[in-house]
């Protein structure tokens, strides 16, 4: 992959990482805000309510700092000089699918073979 495309999935990678770094510091100031808010909460019913609502944003940024590290990780395979190839065959990532998910670490073959790998074939060879 040459410079000038190198530098452009760079640039919207970084937009992604300033957006979710964003919405992650505002996930947790509303989770501080929440639970700095209810001392003296008495009602049991209103009390689930509270855990059920903290237990959705725990989950919510526990699956946002998941797509930071994506992000991240994306950044360093383009300082590596590995970025928009395919950590399991070693072939390019072909662009639009780049395009689509710049994170992508898999070309579409690859992918799907890891996914229906998963949990399904614990004897699968390499
Ligand atoms: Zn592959």
């Amino acid at each position: 992959m040459d410079a000038e495309k190198l530098e452009h999935y760079r640039r919207i990678l970084t937009d992604q990482l300033r957006q979710r770094t964003e919405t992650a510091r505002e996930n947790q100031s509303d989770a501080l805000e929440t639970a700095g808010t209810d001392d003296g909460v008495k009602d049991v019913a209103d009390q689930s309510v509270k855990d059920v609502s903290q237990e959705i944003e725990y989950r919510l940024s526990e699956r946002e700092s998941q797509a930071i590290a994506d992000i991240d990780q994306a950044l360093l395979r383009i300082e590596e000089g590995t970025y928009g190839v395919c950590a399991r065959c070693g072939k390019e990532i072909p662009e639009r699918r780049l395009e689509a998910m710049p994170t992508a670490r898999y070309d579409a073959d690859c992918q799907s073979i890891i996914e229906q790998g998963t949990g399904e074939d614990e004897h699968a060879t390499l």
